[in-house]
């Protein structure tokens, strides 16, 4: 069943969607050459813990997991696509590092992701993240009253097949906001003109996922979570939580507020992708 949200829902989703935020510039104010994952899953439950909020990640148990999630947000290095679970690994300089995270405020949730370099991306890096985060703004600009979730799926489809990536269907955005995962699905490709119609208070995660190797196979690993590519090729995935409204798209995990993809105060949204080192400290989690 598809959940339409009040304004006052939606207010309340954004500000859980804050909390996100705040722990996705954590954590990429973290990652470093010789941190381990588990470090960066221990500052993520600092920011949700000082927030007020929890997780809706730790102790998820989906149909196809054989255990509950152990942690509060998912760390995804080099070929590892989705729902890396964060361990003693300890980030080497070039490694590709997504972090996926989200945050329960009040009940109400929000979901959000970002991809990035530990230090400078090689240029394929730069690459796959920089149209994964194209994509994630394509879908969003799709995502407006009277459109069809299939418009957005072809709009983040069309991006990363002309970028050469593969996608998979299996696993891709959805409903969002009473709990982590709601109808509808949003598969990463698609036919325009397809499946339900967007209304305003529809609220979504769009999250592009690409995989550099131009194959649409991916696989789960033993540990019952991780999803890698079946090449072994580097993968990007990048997220936000969205509100369909009559002015446009709201990004809701944004630090800034943003209305019909604009931030308020003078400044384009920015959706993803990689940076530089010396803004890391400035810049919206997911700013390219
Ligand atoms: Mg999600």
């Amino acid at each position: 069943m598809v959940e339409i949200k009040t304004p006052g829902e939606i207010e309340a989703i954004r500000a859980a969607g804050k909390v996100v935020a705040g722990v996705l510039a954590t954590a990429r104010a973290c990652a470093a050459p010789g941190v381990t994952l588990t470090e960066l899953d221990s500052a993520a439950r600092e920011v949700l813990a000082n927030a007020g909020a929890t997780s809706p990640f730790l102790h998820y148990k989906p149909k196809f997991a054989p255990v509950p999630y152990p942690a509060v947000i998912c760390t995804s290095v080099n070929d590892a696509a989705l729902h890396g679970i964060p361990g003693d690994y300890r980030l080497e300089p070039g490694d590709l590092l997504s972090v996926d995270a989200g945050a329960t405020l009040d009940g109400w949730v929000a979901d959000a992701a970002i991809s990035f370099t530990i230090g400078p991306p090689a240029a394929d890096d730069a690459r796959l993240i920089e149209t994964a985060a194209d994509a994630l703004r394509a879908g969003i600009a799709a995502t407006v009253p009277g459109a069809r979730i299939g418009d957005i799926s072809a709009a983040v489809g069309l991006v990363g097949r002309a970028g050469g990536y593969g996608i998979s269907t299996d696993l891709g955005g959805h409903g969002v906001g009473r709990s982590m995962h709601e109808d509808p699905h949003i598969p990463n490709r698609g036919k325009p003109g397809r499946g339900m119609r967007l209304v305003p208070g529809l609220v979504i995660a769009i999250e592009p996922w690409f995989m550099a190797g131009g194959n649409d196979d991916c696989y789960q690993d033993d540990d019952g979570w991780t999803i890698r590519t079946g090449d072994g090729s580097r993968a990007a995935h990048v997220e936000h939580t969205v509100a369909v409204t009559g002015d446009g798209p709201v990004i809701l995990t944004a630090l800034r507020r943003t209305q019909g993809g604009v931030v308020r105060r003078g400044r384009p949204a920015a959706v993803g992708g990689s940076q530089r080192e010396s803004e890391r400290e400035q810049r919206e989690p997911g700013d390219r």
